[in-house]
């Protein structure tokens, strides 16, 4: 299993501004030595180091799960535009069994579909779309409908088949074994367990678990078991949250607590705020991982925040 992060961010598609890449110019400019500037390959070194050189990034929620005969994509936010060319140039757009599974069809998980063309255009190139809802087709072609999108949903040279999973039994697609639960999220959406050749991705986002949160604690850390990575919604800091009750996301601080006696492999916090700054991601993961230490000195996995790119290599065990 190889797993990808193409987009990371909540909500909103969030480009950086200027006065953004100014401030890491700056920052870049001000903390070289001129050693790090003598020659192409010390720039190449210092910006390999130095932690103003990138970004988390500001497309919204996909992430590619690949296997050497198929391909999971789930959710299909601004980061597939990207993927889609990935899989253009790597020659996968032609012939790799793709399986999306939308976690739900709020606009920053679906918007990216009309834009996923190298594959969407090839005639009678087969797609398979997975979700725990029966209307998944109805509401991806709605966004393509009427005066919203040039493209219509008809006019697709893929054969697209939606289907529907159940909530009580794992449903086996493509040699894997995908289970579903419901979230806490306006409009129904649902997490993913995704297990194939010993490894596992555990995929929950969009869900407010902060506002009850001993109601699903058990219920979370029974669903990421023996999970290599668990990637959540951990939109707001602590303090953000309490202005944001019911708008259907959390914190980190409350899948610490989840998960602290669990035997997974690496939280990763997701769908970022549009409104928290690189800066910001990293201070809220700097938050994160000194409450870990708090609260869970034990535990044995690890601690992130989600970047586009990010990757992970786990080979079947
Ligand atoms: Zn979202
Ligand atoms: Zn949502």
């Amino acid at each position: 299993m190889r797993i990808r992060l193409w987009g990371v961010r909540g909500s909103l598609a969030t480009p950086m501004s200027s006065a953004q890449v100014r401030d890491k110019a700056r920052s870049l400019l001000s903390e070289a030595t001129p050693a790090d500037l003598s020659s192409a390959a010390s720039i190449e070194a210092y910006l390999d180091r130095s932690p103003h050189s990138w970004t988390y990034g500001g497309n919204t929620s996909c992430v590619e799960v690949a296997f050497d005969d198929a391909l999971f994509v789930l959710d299909a936010g601004t980061g597939l535009r990207l993927l889609g060319r990935e899989l253009a140039a790597d020659g996968r757009a032609t012939d790799i069994p793709i399986h999306f599974f939308f976690t739900h069809f709020h606009w920053d998980h679906i918007v990216g579909f009309p834009f996923f063309a190298p594959v969407l255009f090839i005639p009678g190139r087969k797609l398979d779309i997975w979700s725990g809802r029966s209307d998944a087709e109805r509401l991806l072609q709605t966004q393509m409908s009427d005066a919203h999108f040039p493209y219509k949903w008809e006019m697709l040279k893929s054969s697209i088949t939606c289907h529907q999973l159940p909530e009580q039994e794992p449903t086996a697609v493509a040699g894997a074994e995908v289970r579903i639960m419901p979230l806490i999220h306006p409009d129904k959406a649902y997490g993913y367990r995704i297990s194939r050749g010993g490894r596992t991705v555990c995929y929950l986002t969009d869900t407010e678990v902060s506002k009850n949160p001993n109601k699903v604690a058990q219920q979370y850390a029974d669903f990421v078991a023996g999970a290599d990575v668990v990637i959540v919604d951990a939109m707001y800091g602590f303090l953000e949250y309490h202005d944001r009750i019911n708008f259907g996301h959390s914190t980190i601080f409350n899948f610490i607590d989840f998960f602290k006696d669990s035997d997974i492999g690496e939280l990763v916090i997701f769908h970022h705020d549009p409104t928290a700054n690189d800066p910001a991601v990293t201070k809220l993961r700097n938050d994160a991982r000194r409450y870990m230490e708090l609260v869970a000195p034990g535990a044995k996995w690890k601690l992130s925040a989600a970047f586009e790119g990010q990757s992970w290599d786990l080979p079947d065990r």
